[in-house]
């Protein structure tokens, strides 16, 4: 069984700040761990698909499912599905098995009607500033609620997941002469070159796209 509390000081040193969604994460990732009886993914063994999508509250939560599912950024095996909720589907890739978590509505609503939430961070006030004596006793509660309380987990279910293989290849571009993925080379007349270099040549000032 995986204990969530285990992960939250590490959680903690990843997340920087306290707030209730990270130890939500934690939760919810535990809650799916061991509902599929899996351990801590070392390397690619698991897949988190995690429902919130960009610019809005809470996700945190992501920084909690990376730290106790092992599903990270660095190793691929976490995507976001921009569902803007915060379900977290967790696969076993060998055997296809998952299982879906998600927090009951009635917690995340008693999260947003707090002093957290409305006297600090609708006001555009970073996490790390809000006192500690404000924030605590939320971490505390869902840290510590029965998870019947806190979570709907669903019923263990077959998601088939198909996954390119790594690429290992790469080439110099012929411009910048940094290292690339081989992928992810592109053609600028007779040379062979990376994307912002392509992008530059062809018209955005330096390569980076904004939003
Ligand atoms: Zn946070
Ligand atoms: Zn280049």
């Amino acid at each position: 069984m995986i204990d969530p509390k285990e992960f939250y000081e590490p959680g903690m040193i990843l997340h920087g700040h306290k707030c209730p969604a990270m130890p939500l994460g934690l939760r919810v990732g535990a809650a799916a761990m061991n509902k599929l009886g899996v351990e801590r993914a070392r390397d690619g063994q698991l897949i988190a698909l995690v429902e919130i999508g960009e610019h809005h509250c809470a996700t945190c939560f992501a920084d909690g499912i990376q730290m106790v599912t092992g599903c990270t950024l660095g190793k691929g095996n976490i995507r976001k599905l921009h569902y803007g909720k915060w379900g977290l589907t967790l696969v076993e890739k060998k055997s296809g098995r998952a299982v879906r978590v998600c927090p009951k509505a009635e917690a995340m609503l008693a999260n947003k009607q707090s002093p957290f939430f409305t006297e600090y961070r609708q006001k555009g006030i970073p996490a790390s500033e809000v006192p500690d004596d404000v924030v605590a006793p939320m971490v505390e509660r869902v840290m510590n609620a029965p998870a019947e309380q806190i979570l709907t987990v669903g019923e263990i279910f077959n998601y088939a997941w198909e996954e390119p293989p790594h690429s290992f290849d790469g080439f110099v571009c012929e411009m910048c002469g940094e290292m690339v993925v081989e992928p992810y080379g592109r053609l600028l007349g007779d040379k062979k070159v990376c994307i912002p270099c392509r992008n530059k040549a062809t018209g955005q000032e330096d390569g980076i796209p904004r939003t």
